[in-house]
């Protein structure tokens, strides 16, 4: 008789019926749409009818949903946070498609353009009939932003934008790009028709990682917008990084799905895997993994509801959700490998979901600010001495 990890520390005792009924609608969505082919789609590195797959997340509300109005659900910051944690435990492509579509293209669109082009793309987007993407690092510019290539220029009434966007989810597949350029009065946002002469998207190949998602160099040669399509009011990467604190706060969340799945998979292999005569979860050393796995992913969810609480009661800091990205990324990533482990040479094998999820997390340890960068954050908070330059 096995008990499973949220029972064992009385996690599922910590959500409403609500959040409860989320979990649910999401794992049944997973389960039916995702789960039996992401194996194959991160071995072809390909995703099949993606456009379709958006189209039924759109449907189930799970685009922007925390955001009101323009046919997004409105729902909590914490429900928005177990839907991630349900998405990421399928695949962190699948929560990436999510998060990169409502956490940033949506987000920024919703927080910083004008009232006309948030009616012309949100109520597409939140249905999934509309695919965004995010559009902020470079070739030459990932940790440091502020230095980015990229420029617009004035030109009558409209802008012209040169310059190349690196590693950008959904970016082959997206009808609008939210990109960040410079221009005379600093970085400014723009909502990029994906139609727009000059402007090509270029699939990213031999990813080793986050596999069953679409990932592209975006290249903006000469394309030309009206100024209708310019954010209007923000200046600076605050615009950008209002956006990033939303999708962080969905990976504080999403990466412990991830961790949970690979923790059931390890429990679950431990009790039927048999060596020397017994279940190779009866050695000590085993159960050593298993309880310091269940300690970390115990105290990973904790620390995300405690941050959701804090986004719903409207005080959650940016600091904050570094540093549950921070621990929540690397304590899944450590899960994982050590759920690998305990899998000996199946651990390897895409029969089972370890290590798809081990090298998903490798890129969630990346994007969104690295492991460094939130550190970084945290020591300048802590000290008042800013380590980045
Ligand atoms: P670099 O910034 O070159 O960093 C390299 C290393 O140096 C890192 O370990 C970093 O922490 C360290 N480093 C840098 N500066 C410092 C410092 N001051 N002190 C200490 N260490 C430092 N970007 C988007 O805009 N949109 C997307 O949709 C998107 N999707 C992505 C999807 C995937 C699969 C991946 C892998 C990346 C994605 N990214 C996206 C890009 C991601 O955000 C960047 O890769 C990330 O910000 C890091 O930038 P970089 O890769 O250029 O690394």
């Amino acid at each position: 008789m096995t008990t499973h990890p949220d029972e064992l520390a009385g996690l599922t005792g910590l959500f409403s019926d609500q959040e409860r009924a989320i979990a649910d609608s999401v794992r049944a969505l997973t389960t039916r749409e995702v789960e039996p082919h992401v194996a194959d789609w991160f071995e072809r590195g390909e995703i099949d009818d993606p456009r379709g797959l958006m189209r039924k997340l759109g449907a189930l509300g799970l685009l922007g949903m925390h955001l009101d109005g323009y046919g997004c659900a409105g729902t909590t910051a914490t429900e928005y946070g177990v839907a991630c944690l349900e998405l990421e435990a399928c695949d962190s492509g699948l929560r990436s498609m999510v998060s990169v579509e409502g956490s940033l293209a949506m987000f920024a669109i919703w927080k910083w353009a004008s009232e006309e082009e948030k009616q012309r793309w949100l109520p597409g987007m939140a249905a999934g009939e509309l695919i965004g993407c995010f559009g902020l690092t470079e070739p030459d510019h990932g940790s440091d932003p502020a230095n980015m290539r990229t420029r617009a220029r004035r030109d009558g009434d409209d802008w012209i934008i040169d310059g190349r966007k690196m590693w950008i989810t959904n970016g082959s597949l997206a009808d609008v790009a939210v990109i960040w350029a410079q221009t005379d009065d600093g970085v400014r946002g723009f909502a990029v028709p994906t139609e727009t002469a000059g402007f090509r998207a270029n699939t990213i190949k031999h990813k080793m990682s986050l596999r069953a998602s679409v990932t592209a160099e975006l290249v903006l040669d000469g394309v030309r917008v009206p100024d209708s399509a310019a954010f209007p009011e923000v200046r600076g990467l605050r615009g950008p990084l209002s956006c990033l604190s939303e999708a962080r706060y969905g990976i504080v969340w999403g990466a412990m799905g991830a961790a949970r799945t690979a923790l059931e998979c390890a429990q679950r292999y431990s009790v039927e895997r048999e060596q020397f005569g017994r279940p190779i979860g009866g050695f000590q050393l085993t159960q050593q993994k298993l309880a310091d796995m269940t300690l970390e992913y115990t105290k990973g969810v904790l620390l995300a509801v405690h941050l959701g609480r804090l986004k719903d009661a409207g005080a959650l800091r940016p600091e904050q959700v570094s540093l549950g990205k921070l621990n929540n990324v690397r304590e899944a990533i450590d899960i994982c490998r050590t759920a690998r482990t305990i899998l000996g040479a199946n651990g390897i094998s895409l029969e089972y979901p370890v290590i798809r999820h081990a090298n998903n997390l490798e890129s969630v340890l990346t994007y969104e600010g690295t492991v460094e960068m939130h550190t970084l954050i945290l020591g300048q908070k802590l000290t008042g001495q800013s380590a980045f330059q």
